[in-house]
């Protein structure tokens, strides 16, 4: 039967499918809630770990600012400065005025008169004596280092090498807060020249880096001129040593330098654009609160704090800022840029927090997994069950049809035999057949249309019997050739009358099997009346009994008109009928071969067909072959 969309198969489609619609539309509502949720749970978070960075920062330059200004962490923290305001001006320490020294007047005299000698007169002897006296007749380390330096200059341009040095020794040795009028400490020169002497030994490189490394721990108080003479003086002797060891001190000292020289372009960057960072600080400054502007590019940018009370600029490297705020572990990666990101708001303008690009979609898979797994659950078992159902429904209702078709074929089978049985008898009653062997014939007619309503009475009933759960067979041995010879010999007559040629094939010692005789008799006379019944045009039966594997064979083979291959295996289901025309026209009820299924079943039994539509078909029963424990258990009544 074709199934074709009916008004209950709509119903039960629409009563599936709408509940599965909804679920899912609800399903999908709630990831779409899920993520606005989880979206705005992102943002909040964001927004807190800007409001930490912000605090965070905020707290630790105001720290570092009074402790710069109290005046205890200037040397802790080398890339911090400070610088008073003057006007719209910045002022670094060093470009306080240094106050005019009270020059002794005896040592004026020396020096002038020593310059005179030098540069003019160019009597370097004089030069050296009136020095001389100028280091004698100094009353601070300043003037005594600067009158050091004129003679150690002279004592050189006058061929006194041996003196010229030892004087830039003494000068080396002057502590790095005695400075020139640049601010330049004096021991820089001294170790300018010792690194420029012809041979310089290793002692001279030695107090030239011991130089260096005093002026340089003084960081960033030193004034540019300062930072840059030094730097130059590292450079020198980086080139001019050459053993590993004083190389690599000349080295660090280089990068120290190096690194002050970076601060101080910085340092005088930010003065030049302190009047435009000013106005920028005003605009946000909400009363004593310390402005803190971005100023440099990236790497370079310092944070320059300015307001509060004090008219006083203080100045911290951002990235070492940054670097000590501990990253907090949701987001990763935490950029402090001053373009791009989230702002980081008034107090710290032009700074922003740039999150790692990867965070953004930060979902809960799992949860979504879970709810999308319910679903697919929830939906799948909901669709299996209906199909399951579906499909029972539809059996019930081939089925059905199947049992009206049943009843009228059993009242068309009844009703053939029946006229057939009734005519000839009326005939033989009114005498009509005068002859014996006509009379004899129509006898015979009758005797094989009785049987044929008895064995569909027979399996009638068995089916009923069968569906209702109370037939039971009664298993002994008994010789299976025994039981096919006797299905022919019923068969027999009826197959000769109808023209059929019956061949029997059997191996000579067949083993017993366990049977109920009757009922395997009663599959046999199914499977030959089948034979006859689909033969077609062919009239050839064959029958045959071989035993092999602890096996016993019956087959059962016509030269009819074939099971089409798709069919075949269908064609043991109860009413079932081969849907084919030629298969349709003879009558037949569909239960023959589900009667010899179960018989052959309830044998321990197999049974298979073999079949080619035109060509004929085989049914081929298997039987185990009985052993001896079945016949005495049989003795003993175990196995009725
Ligand atoms: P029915 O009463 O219709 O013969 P069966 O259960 O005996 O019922 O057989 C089922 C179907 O199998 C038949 O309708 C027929 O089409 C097909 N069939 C059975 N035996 C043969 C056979 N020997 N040759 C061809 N078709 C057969």
């Amino acid at each position: 039967m074709i199934f074709r969309p009916s008004r209950p198969a709509l119903l039960f489609l629409a009563a599936l499918g709408a509940p599965c619609v909804l679920l899912i539309g609800l399903t999908l509502r709630l990831l779409a809630q899920e993520r606005e949720l989880a979206e705005k749970r992102h943002a909040d978070d964001r927004r807190r770990l800007v409001t930490d960075i912000r605090q965070d920062l905020i707290s630790r330059v105001t720290r570092l600012r009074m402790d710069l200004l109290e005046g205890h962490a200037a040397s802790a923290s080398p890339i911090a400065f400070v610088a008073r305001i003057e006007g719209d001006t910045l002022a670094f320490p060093w470009d306080a005025r240094s106050a005019v020294a009270d020059e002794a007047p005896g040592f004026v005299d020396a020096i002038r008169s020593g310059e005179r000698g030098e540069f003019i007169q160019r009597a370097y002897a004089d030069a050296v004596a009136s020095y001389t006296a100028a280091v004698r007749a100094a009353s601070t380390p300043v003037q005594r280092a600067i009158a050091t330096l004129h003679l150690a200059r002279v004592l050189e341009k006058d061929g006194r090498t041996d003196r010229a040095h030892s004087a830039y020794i003494t000068l080396s040795r002057t502590p790095a807060d005695v400075v020139d009028d640049q601010k330049v400490p004096l021991a820089l020169y001294a170790a300018r020249s010792l690194i420029d002497s012809q041979q310089l030994i290793a002692s001279d490189a030695t107090a030239a880096a011991a130089v260096l490394g005093t002026v340089l721990q003084r960081g960033s108080a030193l004034n540019p001129s300062a930072i840059y003479m030094s730097r130059d003086v590292a450079a020198a002797l980086v080139q001019r040593a050459t053993d590993a060891s004083p190389r690599a001190t000349a080295m660090a000292l280089r990068h120290q330098a190096d690194t002050l020289a970076d601060y101080a372009e910085q340092m005088l960057a930010v003065q030049s654009a302190f009047p435009a960072i000013l106005a920028r600080a005003r605009a946000r400054s909400a009363k004593d609160d310390v402005v803190w502007v971005p100023f440099g590019q990236s790497d370079a940018t310092w944070l320059v704090g300015i307001g509060g009370r004090e008219p006083v600029v203080t100045g911290f490297r951002l990235r070492t800022l940054v670097d000590s705020i501990p990253t907090t572990k949701r987001h990763g990666s935490v950029v402090v840029a001053s373009s791009d990101g989230e702002p980081l708001g008034d107090a710290l303008p032009g700074l922003a927090v740039r999150f790692n690009p990867a965070d953004t979609l930060d979902q809960e898979p799992l949860q979504r997994g879970v709810l999308v797994g319910m679903l697919l659950l929830v939906v799948g078992v909901t669709l299996a069950g209906g199909y399951l159902f579906w499909r029972d429904t539809r059996r019930e209702m081939r089925l059905a049809a199947m049992r009206a078709q049943f009843v009228s074929s059993v009242s068309h089978e009844l009703r053939t035999p029946l006229t057939a049985i009734r005519m000839f008898a009326e005939t033989l009653l009114l005498g009509r057949a005068a002859r014996k062997d006509t009379r004899d014939d129509y006898l015979q007619t009758i005797v094989s249309e009785s049987e044929r309503l008895t064995r569909l009475l027979d399996n009638v009933l068995d089916f009923a019997k069968i569906e209702a759960g109370r037939k039971t067979y009664h298993l002994r041995p008994c010789s299976p050739a025994d039981v096919v010879r006797s299905a022919a010999s019923t068969m027999g007559d009826l197959l000769a009358r109808n023209g059929f040629q019956l061949e029997i094939a059997m191996d000579e010692e067949v083993p017993l099997v366990l049977a109920d005789r009757d009922a395997l008799e009663q599959a046999l006379l199914n499977l030959l009346s089948n034979a006859m019944k689909y033969s077609g045009r062919g009239r050839k039966i064959q029958l045959a009994v071989h035993s092999g594997n602890a096996q016993v064979a019956i087959d059962v083979a016509d030269d009819g008109i074939g099971i089409p291959h798709a069919e075949q295996s269908r064609i043991f289901e109860k009413f079932y009928r081969v849907n084919d025309p030629e298969h349709a026209s003879i009558p037949g009820t569909g239960l023959g071969l589900t009667l010899v299924a179960h018989v052959i079943a309830a044998h321990h039994g197999d049974i298979r067909v073999q079949s080619e539509a035109g060509r004929g078909t085989t049914f081929s029963i298997m039987l185990p072959a009985a052993s001896a424990d079945d016949a005495v258990a049989v003795e003993t009544g175990a196995l009725a």
